[in-house]
C-alpha cells in the first residue's frame, strides 16, 4: 500500500443472526432432512453470529414427524397437523414470545420459505376439505416474529437466491448491528449526529427523502428526550434502509461522493471517475466498478468524510455481493 493510503475507517461489526435451524443443515425438518443453504453456511457464516430455531422440534413435535399445513377455519389461518388435524397455531407462535430476549438481540432473521412454520410469504392456505383457498399465508412462527419485531430485517432464505434482495438483506443486516451496537453504547448526541454522517450515502441511495426525514430527527438530539429520539430515529432509520435503491439514486449518490473528493483530483483521475459513474448509469459497468475507484481515491486522498461512509464498504468485502447485482 502507498504512503498515504489508509482503508476505509468504518468500524466492523459481527452481526446476530436469527435462522430457521434447517437452513443451517440440522436434520430438523418432518422427514429428517435439512434444507442447507450454502450462501448461510459457507458464506455468511465468516461473518455473523447465528441463532437457529426449529419451532416444530421446539414444540416437541418430533423427527419425523407428520407434515403440518395452514388451514382456514373461522376465517382463521391455523396451523394443523396433516394426521389428525391438531391446531398447534398457538405453541408455535409462543415459541418466538419464548425466545423474546435473544430476538431483540438479533439484526436480522433468515426463514425457510414454503413452511407453516416459518415461511413468511405466500403460503397456501387450504380449507376442510383440502381445498386452496388463498396463497398469501403465513408461518405461525413467523407471523410472531415479524409482530414482536417489526423493524428487524427478516427474509426469507428462497429469496436470498436473487443478488439484488441479497445484496439488500445483507446490507439492511449490517447497518442494523452498526445502529443496536450506538444504542448499546453511552451514546451522546454528537455520536449520533456521526453515525448519521457516515450513513449519508447508504441512506440516499435508498431514499434521498428518507435521508432527509433521519436528518431532522438527528437534528432534535440535542434537545430531544434521548429515548423518543432513539425509538423515532430507529423506526424512521430501519424503514429507509428497506426501500430497494434504484440505479438513479446510487447515481445520485455516488455523484454526491465525487462531488467530495473532485477538487483534489487531477484532470485525468476526475474522467476516470466521472466516466465510470456514467458506465453505471447507462447499464455497462456494474455499481462495484464506480465504488472501487472511489474508495481508491478516498484512500489516496485520505479524505476522512468521504472514506468512512458505510456506502462505499456496507459489509465485508469478501461476500461480493455488489459483483453479483445485475447491471
Ligand atoms: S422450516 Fe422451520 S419448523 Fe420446519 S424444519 Fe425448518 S426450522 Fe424447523
Amino acid at each position: 500500500m502507498a504512503p498515504g493510503h489508509r482503508p476505509t475507517a468504518v468500524p466492523e461489526v459481527r452481526p446476530r443472526v436469527g435462522v430457521s435451524s434447517c437452513l443451517l443443515g440440522a436434520p430438523v425438518r418432518y422427514n429428517g432432512g435439512h434444507s442447507r443453504s450454502r450462501f448461510l453456511t459457507d458464506e455468511l457464516d465468516h461473518h455473523v453470529d447465528w441463532l437457529p430455531v426449529c419451532p416444530e422440534a421446539e414444540i416437541g413435535l418430533g423427527v419425523p414427524r407428520p407434515t403440518l399445513r395452514l388451514q382456514r377455519r373461522e376465517e382463521r389461518d391455523r396451523v394443523v397437523s396433516s394426521a389428525d388435524g391438531a391446531d398447534h397455531t398457538e405453541e408455535l407462535a409462543e415459541v418466538a414470545d419464548h425466545h423474546l430476549a435473544q430476538l431483540r438481540a438479533l439484526d436480522g432473521y433468515v426463514l425457510k420459505n414454503k413452511s407453516p412454520s416459518c415461511g413468511l410469504l405466500a403460503l397456501p392456505v387450504f380449507d376442510d376439505n383440502g381445498d386452496r383457498v388463498d396463497g398469501r399465508g403465513r408461518g405461525a412462527f413467523a407471523r410472531r416474529l415479524t409482530e414482536l419485531l417489526p423493524t428487524l430485517p427478516v427474509e426469507e432464505q428462497g429469496r436470498l437466491t436473487d443478488p439484488v434482495l441479497r445484496e439488500l438483506f445483507v446490507q439492511r443486516v449490517f447497518a442494523h448491528a452498526r445502529l443496536r451496537r450506538l444504542w448499546e453504547s453511552d451514546w451522546l448526541p454528537r455520536d449520533l449526529v456521526a453515525f448519521h454522517t457516515r450513513h449519508k450515502l447508504q441512506l440516499m441511495s435508498h431514499s434521498p427523502e428518507g435521508y432527509r426525514e433521519t436528518g431532522r430527527i438527528v437534528a432534535r438530539t440535542g434537545s430531544g428526550d434521548p429515548d423518543e429520539v432513539r425509538a423515532t430515529y430507529t423506526e424512521a432509520f430501519h424503514r429507509v434502509m428497506a426501500v430497494r435503491p434504484s440505479r438513479g439514486k446510487h447515481v445520485n449518490a455516488l455523484q454526491h461522493a465525487f462531488g467530495m473528493l473532485s477538487p483534489l483530483l487531477d484532470d485525468t483521475r476526475r474522467h476516470d471517475l466521472l466516466a465510470a459513474i456514467e458506465d453505471y448509469r447507462h447499464e455497462r459497468a456494474p455499481l462495484s466498478v464506480p465504488v472501487a475507484l472511489l474508495r481508491h481515491h478516498c484512500a489516496a486522498e485520505d479524505v476522512e468524510w468521504t472514506r468512512d461512509q458505510t456506502y462505499l464498504r456496507p459489509y465485508p468485502d469478501d461476500l461480493r455481493l455488489r459483483h453479483a447485482v445485475p447491471v
